[in-house]
């Protein structure tokens, strides 16, 4: 395929499918680029034992903004289920209902531990609020009983490195989490009111799995004129004079007026030409996304369990979080007979849990439930997969090298970089969306990128505290 093209979009996630999608509606010719045979990248669903399974628990935030739930309403009907959480975390040995209530952690938490919790809660507001670690912040908001109990535990399972060698940032995009503890806590100290839930606990999730949404956004980018096509691995992108050729690995070169590219940004760095600075190529080397390994394990027997995930902080075993897909919605073609659960290890590309096998994996998972008191499965099938950049790492000292990078991208003629990885951000797939169609709406009438516009959208999304708070 050769051609030109007003924008070329790299990467049909949900942020590139949004993208072009809107380019086209505004009569744009738009093609869009994905590695992948399929759309959808962290947000595409696919099947395993029968069963539409996603990558990782995925929920839509019930904070959606109105102007994009708008649209996937328009898209996907009554697809969209409102749902309400049935999710847990262990604490200690118990398992608690999250959001948290206070009534339930009053009652099932060792009073010698709500004591800590509440005595910090007490003190909290005599504790200096800023700190330039997530240890250190974590530990001033939920105070020290909470974070060796769980924040640390989690960050150092999530990260792959004690929250004292995590940047601060990190805790500001947590808003979410770090609120749930602070309001029980505050709820445990103040009474001990029944029924006090920490948050709202519903979100949106569609009826045949997280990706019909990514789908349905693909369905609608090729009914508004976008050629999507798969197996289109960019490896080059060169900007010329007046347009920007991109190349792929099977020697397809496409030429267009602007690029909006959801590759990682040390990835973009690595294929640009002309080529960054040295010192932008360093930048770039030191940012460090964090890698995932997706065990699904398909349960013989209807129904693992009643609830939709289990948060495990326990240090003992790698597993972070196990989801059961099919109790994310209500799905009368869901198979009665099985289920799949999904364990989430997060992890790097050079731990040796990364070499396993699926039936060592599957054992890991049996030692998880083993350790916390999960029921046991009756495995009929397992199958991994692994996803080499999840998220990114938030080490101390990655705003410079980020600022390093990200002012050079921002440079780049006819380059515009958005997404996940593209922004180096722990975004959800709502606050993609949004940033995808502030891109959008940067395009001027002319043709021409409004790169003060696109500031302005960037800023205003800084200035909103994305949060990971669902996922
Ligand atoms: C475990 C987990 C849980 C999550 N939970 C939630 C949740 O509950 N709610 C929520 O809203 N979000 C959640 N997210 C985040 C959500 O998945 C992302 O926000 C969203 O997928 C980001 O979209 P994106 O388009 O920016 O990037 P991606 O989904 O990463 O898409 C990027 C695309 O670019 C393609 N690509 C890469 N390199 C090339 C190349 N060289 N050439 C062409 N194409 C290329 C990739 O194949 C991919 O399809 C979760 C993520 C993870 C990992």
């Amino acid at each position: 395929m050769t051609g030109s093209y007003d924008l070329i979009v790299i990467g049909a996630g949900p942020a590139g499918l949004a993208a072009a999608w809107r380019a086209a509606q505004r009569g744009l010719k738009v093609t869009l680029l994905e590695r992948a045979d399929h759309v959808g990248g962290l947000a595409a669903s696919f099947e395993v034992g029968g069963v539409r399974v996603d990558q990782g628990s995925h929920r839509l935030d019930p904070g959606t903004p109105p102007a994009i739930l708008h649209d996937l309403r328009a898209l996907l009907g009554d697809d969209l289920q409102q749902r309400r959480r049935t999710s847990r975390i262990r604490v200690g040995d118990q398992w608690l209902a999250l959001p948290l209530r206070a009534d339930e952690v009053a009652r099932r938490l060792p009073p010698s531990f709500l004591a800590r919790v509440a005595r910090d809660s007490a003190v909290s507001k005599f504790r200096r609020e800023e700190a330039d670690t997530y240890g250190g912040l974590v530990r001033n908001r939920v105070g020290p009983a909470l974070y060796e109990s769980i924040y640390g535990p989690l960050a150092e399972k999530q990260w792959g490195m004690p929250g004292d060698r995590i940047s601060a940032e990190q805790a500001r995009r947590q808003t979410d989490r770090l609120g749930t503890w602070r309001v029980a806590a505050r709820a445990l100290r103040r009474s001990r009111k029944r029924g006090t839930s920490a948050t709202g606990g519903g979100y949106y999730y569609p009826r045949t799995g997280f990706g019909q949404l990514v789908e349905a956004l693909a369905d609608a980018a090729v009914t508004a004129g976008v050629e999507i096509r798969c197996e289109a691995e960019v490896d080059r992108v060169r900007v010329t004079e007046d347009e920007v050729e991109v190349s792929t690995q099977d020697g397809d070169v496409i030429t267009g007026g602007l690029v909006f590219s959801t590759l990682p940004l040390p990835v973009l760095a690595r294929i640009a030409r002309p080529a960054p600075s040295l010192t932008s190529i360093e930048s770039s080397a030191r940012l460090r996304y964090r890698a995932m390994l997706l065990v699904y394990v398909v349960h013989q027997g209807g129904r693992w369990s009643p609830h939709d995930s289990h948060d495990i902080p326990d240090p003992r075993t790698p597993v972070l979080r196990i989801s059961e897909p099919a109790n994310y919605r209500n799905n009368p073609d869901d198979p009665v007979d099985r289920s799949v659960l999904c364990a989430e290890i997060p992890c790097s590309m050079t731990d040796d849990v990364w070499g396993l096998d699926d039936e060592s994996l599957a054992d890991l998972v049996d030692e998880a439930l083993g350790l916390t008191g999960l029921p046991k499965l009756n495995r009929v099938h397992v199958e991994s997969r692994r996803i080499g950049q999840s998220y990114p790492i938030y080490r101390v000292g990655y705003e410079q090298d980020l600022t390093d990078v990200d002012t050079w991208a921002r440079m780049i003629r006819r380059v515009v970089t958005l997404g996940r990885q593209g922004l180096f951000v722990l975004e959800n797939i709502d606050q993609a969306l949004l940033l995808a169609y502030g891109a959008v709406d940067a395009i001027r009438d002319d043709g021409r990128f409004d790169r003060y516009a696109w500031t302005v959208a960037r800023e205003r999304f800084a200035r909103s505290g994305y949060v990971d708070g669902l996922s």
